[in-house]
């Protein structure tokens, strides 16, 4: 455990544990739903396999960072053709600490589908209404209060001058009053550990952290979890819990992984998606980039569902991974970086994906295939985001394909060939869900329209699995939301 590490509430746990409501996971979903059975009087234990950091423990978007609180250091992928990065985050409040906050409700066209397809009950706009507000204040989800970054401006003048729609996208960040005259607005990102889980720790919830549960199993009224705590550098130490009612927060890779290797497998794990993603660093003959940018904050949504663009943190450590597809032009990041910006497209997809327990493997075997309308979607999506760039006075594009050569104007974008090549096209996403959809709709669904486990008692799943599909926006909105309203309908207060 790291030194910066915060002390966490047991430590070591003596086993075994006992609990009235255990909640597995601390991010989004795992600390709204131990927060508000909390407050409701619940005994409630939170268990989290990664440390317990304060926000300001590492810079945001650093090395430090990758390594305190990402999982593999951020080194995760999802086989297929081409394979795709995935990131997860692995500390007390999960994805919410190391995430850009960049806040979107669920569309009304995605809940239609999710309530047609999925046949989910109580989930139409009007429905979560007072869920998503409920969680904007809790969170603070606000506007930049200044100036936004010269990046992210580029993005949206690009988008202006083609006449496509771009659109400011608010952030769960509070701000302080403005003392200098710098023109960047500091403030603090609203995660999970400066928000819901203090909430929770005050309204008496244990934590307890470095623990990861690798079993579960159901004996009369009685959920039995096994753990190891992983706080004793020297050794792991075997944690036995038990509980009445058992809440899986761990994120779409591993809440399937868990149940699956319980033995829990009616339609878990069969359904991921995710937001491919193909990126391009623009370089453009001013300043647009500074050590303290922070994150963009404009999105273009005129081709959304299918495809959105945006602006990806680009300091220089992440601009010298992005230039790996380019080794012959690194020595540009060294020289030209304050010019320099990454760009990404991002599409809805409509593959899938699988999540898979293998005997012997910690980390579970994670499959994605694109289909092939998603590598033309990726493509024309890639091209007119170089076209925005472009417009925005971009003088060299290197997009994220191997063996490709960077692009330094607007005749050259017939180059990027209609289908993007499997063997050569390099995606990442941050964005995962949809592993164990919610509904009646019994074919489909792994848990019911609120997150009970279909055919389990006193067993639930609350994180972003539970989303139908991928939502075509950042998720977080919705899975907060549907976290709080899945929380209410369990204390019956829906
Ligand atoms: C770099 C990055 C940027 C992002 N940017 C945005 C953004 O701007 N806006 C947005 O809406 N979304 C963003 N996201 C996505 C968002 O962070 C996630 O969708 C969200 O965090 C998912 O919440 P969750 O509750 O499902 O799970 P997670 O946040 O993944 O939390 C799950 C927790 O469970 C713990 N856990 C897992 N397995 C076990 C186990 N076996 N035992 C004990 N604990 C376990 C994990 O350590 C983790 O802390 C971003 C994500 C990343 C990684």
């Amino acid at each position: 455990m790291s030194k910066s590490a915060l002390n966490p509430s047991i430590t070591p746990p003596k086993s075994p544990l006992t609990c009235e409501i255990a909640v597995i996971g601390s991010g989004p979903g795992g600390a709204i739903t131990a927060c508000l059975l909390a407050e409701a009087g619940r005994d409630v234990l939170l268990i989290e396999e990664g440390s317990h950091f304060a926000l300001e423990s590492c810079p945001p978007f650093s090395q430090l960072e990758l390594e305190q609180k990402y999982r593999n250091g951020g080194l995760t992928a999802a086989f297929g053709k081409p394979k795709i990065q995935y990131v997860e985050g692995r500390c007390v409040g999960g994805g919410s600490e190391i995430n850009s906050g960049l806040y979107h409700r669920t569309p009304p066209e995605i809940l239609e589908k999710w309530q047609t397809e999925f046949a989910v009950d109580a989930l139409s706009e009007t429905e979560l209404l007072p869920h998503f507000e409920a969680c904007e204040q809790a969170v603070t989800v606000c506007k930049l209060p200044g100036k936004p970054p010269l990046a992210s401006l580029k993005l949206h003048q690009g988008a202006v001058s083609l006449g496509w729609q771009s659109l400011e996208v608010p952030r769960w960040f509070r701000y302080q009053e403005q003392t200098d005259a710098s023109p960047t607005p500091k403030g603090t990102r609203q995660s999970m550990t400066e928000t819901f889980i203090p909430r929770a720790i005050n309204a008496g919830c244990k934590l307890l952290t470095n623990t990861r549960i690798y079993l579960i199993r159901q004996q009369g009224k009685q959920w039995f979890i096994k753990g190891d705590y992983l706080g004793n550098i020297e050794t792991k130490q075997a944690v036995e819990i038990q509980a009445e009612t058992l809440f899986i927060c761990c994120g779409a890779i591993q809440t399937p992984a868990l149940l699956r290797r319980s033995g829990i497998t009616n339609n878990i794990g069969n359904s991921l998606q995710m937001h491919p993603t193909v990126k391009v660093i623009a370089q453009f003959n001013e300043t647009v980039n500074s050590v303290d940018m922070g994150v963009p904050v404009h999105q273009v949504k005129e081709f959304a569902p299918r495809f959105s663009f945006g602006c990806s943190i680009s300091s220089p450590p992440y601009l010298a991974v992005g230039m790996t597809d380019h080794p012959q032009y690194r020595q540009q990041v060294d020289e030209n970086w304050q010019k320099m910006a990454i760009y990404y497209a991002m599409i809805t997809g409509s593959g899938q994906g699988s999540v898979r327990t293998l005997p012997g493997f910690r980390d579970p075997l994670v499959r994605y295939r694109l289909t092939q309308q998603d590598l033309k979607d990726l493509s024309e999506a890639l091209q007119k985001l170089s076209q925005l760039l472009f417009e925005a006075d971009a003088k060299i594009l290197y997009p994220s394909i191997s063996n490709f050569p960077r692009l330094t104007q607007p005749n050259e974008l017939k180059q990027i060939p209609e289908t993007l090549p499997k063997s050569q096209t390099n995606l990442m996403t941050v964005h995962v869900m949809s592993s164990c959809p919610m509904g009646e709709n019994l074919e489909k669904c792994a848990v019911n329209s609120f997150g009970k486990v279909h055919g389990f008692n006193n067993l639930y799943i609350s994180d972003a699995s539970l989303l139908c599909t991928a939502p075509g926006v950042n998720p977080q909105g919705s899975i907060m939301a549907i976290a709080r309203r899945n929380a209410l309908k369990f204390l019956g207060k829906l």
